[in-house]
């Protein structure tokens, strides 16, 4: 926040609550000289490493440069965001747009409430410009997978493993059958994944299962395979009637679609990129990240 107050072109920077993650950084530029819509810039400031990983594996400098974790996704693209601010400020009299530099800090777990102040910029924005790292050699990515996370709870009946087996109803059993039924899902051809990740159940081995769940990863290209799965997900039905299955979770970021307006886009990046002698490639990839909200 300070850094970004010290920016001749930056004017409102504003710190946004959110409950439960932090807070998100709002900065305004060159605000006022706006004939059109705005540009948006937006990142991220929390990481995957679990607290404490700091402590354990501290950042250090090295050759001038910054190692450590959440630097590559994404700390150092979100300096180099108020680099290009700062160096905007530069030529201040040029820039006849505004430019938002949107910083969240829930983008890892699905961007619970990030996503409607993504949204609401991006509605005002002509240009969305997404800093998360690139793929090899600098390549920006053109598209991306969408997402959806589910959760499979299993409710069976405990009973003792050895006393009287008949009167329980394994979870654990149950979610076996079916995790080979939402595996059956996949569809690799049209690019959609389903995956099973993390499973619990049971409690002793002595005892039949009560309890056992699923945490299930979907990604998909098409908002037409994210229904198909979403439904079949739903419609699973127990193969022992004794035990019921309770499926949660839904569709968290639609698809980031490689259409006109992205290669447009692209296009003129790749334009200015030349201009620095700087040959910008593209990909399109399989995680998904805000920019899939800007593009839906
Ligand atoms: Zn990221």
């Amino acid at each position: 926040v300070a850094e970004a107050q010290s920016i001749a072109g930056v004017g409102k920077v504003e710190r946004i609550e959110s409950p439960g993650y932090g807070e998100h950084v709002r900065v305004r530029a060159f605000d006022g000289q706006g004939k059109g819509n705005s540009i948006l810039l937006i990142g991220h400031t929390d990481t995957v490493h679990p607290r404490g990983s700091l402590a354990e594996r501290p950042w250090r400098l090295e050759n001038e440069r910054i190692y450590g974790p959440g630097i590559f996704d994404m700390k150092a693209n979100c300096a180099m965001a108020l680099e290009a601010l700062r160096a905007c400020s530069a030529f201040k009299d040029k820039i006849n747009r505004e430019v938002v530099l949107l910083l969240t800090c829930d983008e890892e777990t699905g961007s619970e409430t990030g996503r409607a102040l993504i949204e609401e910029e991006a509605r005002r924005a002509s240009n969305v410009l997404v800093l998360e790292p690139p793929a090899s050699g600098g390549r920006v990515k053109t598209g991306r997978k969408g997402t959806g996370m589910f959760t499979l709870e299993v409710k069976g009946r405990a009973a003792h493993a050895g006393l009287e087996p008949e009167k329980g109803a394994s979870a654990i059993l149950e979610l076996a059958r079916q995790i080979e039924r939402i595996d059956a899902l996949n569809k690799i051809e049209s690019g959609t994944t389903v995956n099973v990740g993390v499973i619990q159940g049971g409690t002793r081995s002595n005892v039949v299962a009560a309890e056992a769940s699923a945490e299930i990863d979907v990604r998909f290209t098409t908002q037409d395979e994210a229904e198909r799965i979403k439904r079949e997900l739903h419609s699973l039905k127990p193969v022992d009637e004794r035990v019921q299955l309770l499926m949660h979770g839904d569709i968290n970021r639609p698809p980031l679609e490689r259409n006109e307006k992205v290669l447009a886009l692209f296009e003129r990046a790749r334009e200015v990129a030349a201009a620095l002698d700087f040959e910008l490639g593209e990909t399109q990839v399989g995680g998904a990240s805000d920019g899939n909200f800007v593009g839906a």
